[in-house]
C-alpha cells in the first residue's frame, strides 16, 4: 500500500509499505478522508526526533477492513471515525481518567508519534472497541474527520475552562483548534466570546462560529482591549489555542480572579513558559491553569458526532483546500507553509 511518510527531519514523500495486520483486539482501517495538521509539520519540523519512514497524520475516518478475534462491536464495512488519541485504557492513566496520557505523558498520541499514522491507504487501530465510532449516516466523512481531532480538542478547551452560563470568554488565536474553542464556548453559554486573530479570513470564520468580538493583536493591545469589553473585570476563562510564550502570558493577563487559562496551545520551544507574576496576584489571584491533551475514547467520540448529526456545529467551513492522496505532496506543502491563507487541508482517497 501506498503511505505518505517523514523519510527524515525536513524531508517527506510517498512509499510503499505492507498492510498492517490487527492483533485480537485492533481493526485495520481502510482510509477515506483524513486531514492535516500543524502537529504533522511539528513532527517533521523534528519535534519528537529523528523518525526515519515514519507515516504522518492522525486525523482519519475510513471503513473497517479487518477486525482482530476479540473484537465485539464493529464488522468489516463499517463507516468509522478514529480518535487521535487512541489509549490502550488498561493501564494507570486510564483508570484514573486520563486515557490521553496512557503509557506516560501523552502517551495516548500514538498516530504519527509512536507507531505509524494514517496518511495511507490502511492504518492499524489498537483497542477497536474503544478507539472507533460509527459515523451516522447524516455525517458526511468530510465532516466526522474533524471529530478526530479539531473539533474533540477545540471542545475541550472549553470544556477546561469552567465557563459559568453567561460567562465571558477569550480565545487567544483562531486557528482550527481555537476555532472549535470558540464554537466550544459559545455552545457551552459563554454571554460573551472574545476572538484574538489578526487575518481576516480567519476572523470571518470565528464570527461564524460564534465570536461576538474581535481583538486584532496587530492593530490594539489585547489586554487593554479585553478588560475595556468587560467593564475592567477580565473574563472568567481565557483558552490558550496557539502555544506561544507571549499568548500564554496574555491569558494570564486578561483572566479575571477566580477564573481559569485553559490551555490547548502545544509549547514547541524555548525551556520555560512564563506565568506573569503581577496579574498572577504573586502567586495568589485563584486563577487556575488547565491543561490537557485531546481526551481520546468511542464515548466522547459518539458525543461529538451526534454534534454533528443535529447540527449544532458544522465543521467543514475550515476546509479551505481539498487533495486527493495523490497530490500528497502538494498538499502538504500548503499546509506546511500556510499557503493561500489555508486552515485545513482535506484529503480523499
Ligand atoms: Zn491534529
Amino acid at each position: 500500500m501506498k503511505a505518505f511518510v517523514m523519510k527524515e527531519i525536513g524531508r517527506v514523500g510517498l512509499l510503499d509499505k505492507p498492510t498492517p495486520r490487527p492483533g485480537p483486539l485492533d481493526a485495520i482501517v481502510r482510509t477515506a478522508a483524513a486531514l492535516i495538521c500543524t502537529s504533522d509539520s511539528h513532527t517533521v519540523a523534528g519535534g519528537i526526533g529523528p523518525r526515519e519512514d515514519l507515516t504522518l497524520g492522525h486525523e482519519a475516518v475510513g471503513t473497517v477492513h479487518e477486525v482482530g478475534s476479540e473484537v465485539r462491536d464493529f464488522r468489516p464495512g463499517d463507516r468509522v471515525l478514529v480518535g487521535a488519541i487512541t489509549p490502550d485504557w488498561g493501564d494507570a492513566a486510564s483508570q484514573n481518567g486520563f486515557p490521553s496520557q496512557s503509557g506516560g505523558p501523552l502517551g495516548g498520541f500514538k498516530f504519527a508519534n509512536s507507531k505509524d499514522g494514517v496518511f495511507a491507504e490502511y492504518f492499524h487501530v489498537n483497542h477497536a472497541d474503544a478507539n472507533l465510532a460509527k459515523i451516522p449516516d447524516g455525517v458526511s466523512d468530510e465532516a466526522a474527520v474533524y471529530c478526530a481531532d479539531m473539533l474533540s480538542t477545540g471542545f475541550m478547551g472549553a470544556e477546561h475552562g469552567d465557563i459559568p452560563m453567561g460567562g465571558t470568554v477569550a480565545v487567544l488565536a483562531q486557528g482550527p483548534v481555537g476555532l472549535m474553542a470558540t464554537a466550544g464556548a459559545r455552545l457551552l453559554g459563554a454571554g460573551l466570546v472574545i476572538g484574538v486573530e489578526s487575518v481576516p479570513a480567519r476572523q470571518k470564520l470565528a464570527r461564524a462560529y460564534g465570536a461576538d468580538e474581535i481583538v486584532d493583536f496587530t492593530k490594539e493591545d489585547v489586554v487593554e482591549r479585553v478588560l475595556e469589553l468587560t467593564g475592567g473585570q477580565g473574563v472568567d476563562t481565557a483558552i490558550e489555542a496557539l502555544g506561544a510564550d507571549a499568548t500564554f502570558q496574555t491569558a494570564v493577563k486578561v483572566v479575571k480572579p477566580g477564573g481559569t487559562v485553559s490551555n490547548v496551545g502545544y509549547y514547541g520551544e524555548g525551556e520555560f513558559v512564563r506565568i506573569p507574576r503581577v496579574e498572577w496576584g504573586v502567586g495568589m489571584a485563584d486563577k487556575t491553569i488547565a491543561s490537557g491533551l485531546c481526551p481520546g475514547g468511542r464515548l466522547r467520540m459518539e458525543r461529538l458526532l451526534r454534534m454533528l448529526e443535529t447540527k449544532r456545529v458544522d465543521p467543514t467551513r475550515m476546509t479551505t483546500h481539498r487533495f486527493s492522496f495523490d497530490e500528497m505532496e502538494r498538499a502538504f506543502e500548503v499546509a506546511d507553509k500556510k499557503l493561500e491563507d489555508v486552515v485545513k487541508v482535506l484529503i480523499t482517497f
